[in-house]
């Protein structure tokens, strides 16, 4: 079958690899019916150092199922499913308080001795866990949307979720990538009053505000935290949403935060440490966050996607088949794309 591999910053290659195949009586086999490159598919295209082997890469999904382990119960050959971008029992005791990213088997597609996504098929160890039915077809015109179940919605619902966005609420949201943009969703799906959109390119900003955000905020740094106090009858915003990764992003969303206020962090971190720990500890700001459990998400967000009330599918502007992936990892990092689906 064919996949993608990476085998060095900017050096993606879709080849050849042996056919994905059930190995352990929980897995399930899927053939990949629409595939994403991710903003975090970014980090190593930037930064990967050289490898022989390769990296396969890809880790958002929905696919046929092809085939089922011996043990699998729940899910069905020929069902419609949706692969979080990472795997869980279903069973421990994290997954049963829906914290799926913590569960004790976890793995995250497209890394070693994982399959990845942006290939024909995909081996998808404890499938009753990880996917997720489908009631639709897999032509269905809502595609791109339930695609964004597997990451994009439900970590910008995350963030939000974790940043405390509710009623009344005002929100910063860091970032205007996918994910970011997923977050304005999110936020203004949870009765956010005020949400600010962090970001400065005008066909993302201008998606924002279809999505629901209330006012941009194009300044960087000091200047950035400025106007989103000058906003907020400057003292800042109750929550924010982080959606980058990057030191200063999260500098900006600390500074903007109000006191007592808490950021939602999913933006995988490129530091070790977290920066501006005095400001966030004078106006006892909440950091927290992590990789989303998208798995245990899927339930909530699904009959809004269903029934029209959220587009999160909007983000996804480009589409390439398997072998315009390369292109599409460039068209991303130019930022032609906000993002690209892949349909193998
Ligand atoms: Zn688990």
């Amino acid at each position: 079958m064919r996949a993608t591999v990476m085998y060095e910053a900017g050096d993606v290659r879709v080849e050849e690899v042996p056919d994905a195949a059930i190995a352990e009586p929980t897995d399930a086999l899927i053939r990949v019916t629409r595939a994403c490159v991710c903003g975090s598919d970014l980090h190593p295209y930037h930064q990967m150092e050289p490898s022989e082997t390769g990296t396969r890469m890809g880790h958002e999904a929905i696919g046929v199922v092809e085939d089922v382990g011996s043990r699998v119960t729940k899910i069905r050959k020929g069902d419609l499913v949706v692969m979080p971008f990472a795997y869980s029992d279903g069973t421990c005791e994290f997954c049963r308080e829906g914290l799926t990213t913590a569960c004790v088997h976890v793995g995250f597609f497209g890394n070693e001795g994982t399959d990845g996504a942006q290939a024909e098929a995909v081996r998808v160890p404890y499938a009753d866990g990880t996917l997720f039915a489908l009631p639709v077809g897999e032509d269905d015109a809502l595609m791109p949307s339930l695609l964004t179940l597997s990451d994009v919605m439900g970590t910008g619902h995350h963030a939000a979720v974790v940043a405390g966005a509710g009623p009344g609420k005002s929100v910063a949201v860091v970032g205007d990538g996918a994910v970011g943009l997923c977050g304005v969703i999110a936020a203004k799906r949870l009765g956010a009053e005020q949400i600010i959109i962090m970001g400065r390119h005008e066909d993302r900003t201008a998606l924002a505000r279809a999505f629901g955000a209330t006012d941009v905020v194009s300044e960087r740094g000091e200047e950035a935290v400025e106007r989103v106090r000058g906003l907020t009858g400057g003292f800042g915003v109750h929550s924010v949403l982080e959606c980058v990764g990057y030191a200063q992003a999260m500098e900006t969303a600390i500074g903007v935060a109000r006191p007592g206020g808490a950021v939602g962090r999913v933006g995988v971190p490129q530091e070790e440490t977290i920066p501006a720990s005095l400001p966030a500890f004078f106006g006892n700001v909440a950091v927290g966050g992590g990789p989303a459990p998208v798995r245990a998400y899927i339930e909530e967000l699904l009959p809004d996607v269903l029934e029209g009330r959220i587009e999160p599918g909007r983000v996804l502007d480009r589409v390439v088949g398997l072998d315009g992936v390369p292109e599409g990892y460039r068209a991303m990092d130019d930022r032609e794309a906000i993002k690209v689906m892949v349909r193998p």
